[in-house]
């Protein structure tokens, strides 16, 4: 019996780096994962992987910015499996770029992914995991939002990315509050992580913005024991959250960084 039996997920932004990991881990331990993303073909590829290892896997094409689609997202979802018991809001990206060269439109992008994204599955998602109540395969549903260090701290050249990041921690702890109670029997926490190796840093331009950021080199500068974290070093702590196992924690942050904010 896997960690997660039964329990009907969702995770956004599942079609590469750490939303594949949750998405694969969530799956392995008996959930039932409908995968979103932008990106079809890989979203596709992950899914089927989910399946061919036995577990069961739906994947939809997703903008987390848009708020119409979300509700469609939602009403596919309780058409098929009736309910929703963990929520993971885990599309982000990462612009760098100093203060005074971010321009308006990459503020307002970053924010709108990050931040809108993340509110619109919370207002979407609530609903339908009022349904996954006490005397369900949960003792209720799980929301794991994934902000990072960044939003437990200010980064130089990552002030709008620390700054939704920073919204989504607080956003967490308000839902948590919000959904705490026999009504909802829904918990809400954030994860931070540290250096993980994805896409992202590839995506960022360099310092001199002509040159992707080398992941490891960070890790190297900055992470205490020098490593880069891998995202299924992230994954592992969202299938805490999600299983039964958390079930009193609410409200809270785990930090996965290998001692960075130590
Ligand atoms: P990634 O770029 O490898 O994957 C992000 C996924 O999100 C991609 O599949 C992308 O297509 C999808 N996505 C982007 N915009 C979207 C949108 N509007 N709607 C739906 N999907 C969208 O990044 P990652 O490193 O796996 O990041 C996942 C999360 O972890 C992000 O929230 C990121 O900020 C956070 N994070 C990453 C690191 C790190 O070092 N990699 C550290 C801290 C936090």
């Amino acid at each position: 019996m896997g960690q997660v039996q039964g329990k009907v997920v969702l995770v956004t932004g599942a079609a590469a780096g750490i939303g594949a990991a949750i998405a694969t881990t969530l799956g392995r331990e008996g959930a039932k994962v409908v995968l979103t993303d932008l990106d079809d073909a890989r979203g596709e590829d992950v899914a089927q992987s989910i399946r061919a290892a036995g577990g069961e896997a739906l994947y939809l094409h997703q903008d987390v910015t848009e708020e119409a689609r979300w509700a469609e997202v939602m009403g596919e979802i309780d058409r098929r499996f009736g309910r929703l018991d963990v929520l993971v809001a885990n599309a982000g990206i990462a612009i760098i770029v100093p203060i005074i060269e971010m321009t308006l439109e990459q503020w307002r992008k970053q924010t709108a992914v990050n931040v809108d994204g993340v509110f619109l599955s919370a207002k979407h998602g609530i609903p339908l995991m009022r349904k996954s109540g006490p005397g369900k395969p949960s003792p209720g549903g799980s929301i794991v939002m994934i902000s990072s260090v960044a939003g437990l701290r200010g980064s130089a050249g990552l002030a709008g990315y620390s700054a939704t990041k920073g919204a989504v921690r607080l956003f967490a702890k308000s839902v948590a509050l919000e959904c705490a109670g026999a009504r909802d029997n829904i918990r809400c926490n954030s994860i931070h992580p540290g250096i993980i190796g994805t896409e992202i840093w590839e995506k960022m331009p360099g310092e001199r913005r002509n040159a992707p950021i080398d992941a490891n080199a960070v890790a190297a500068a900055t992470v205490p024991t020098g490593q880069l974290g891998t995202p299924q070093d992230v994954a592992n702590a969202v299938l805490f959250l999600a299983s039964d196992a958390s079930s009193y924690i609410n409200g809270s942050e785990i930090v996965v960084d290998a001692g960075l904010m130590a």
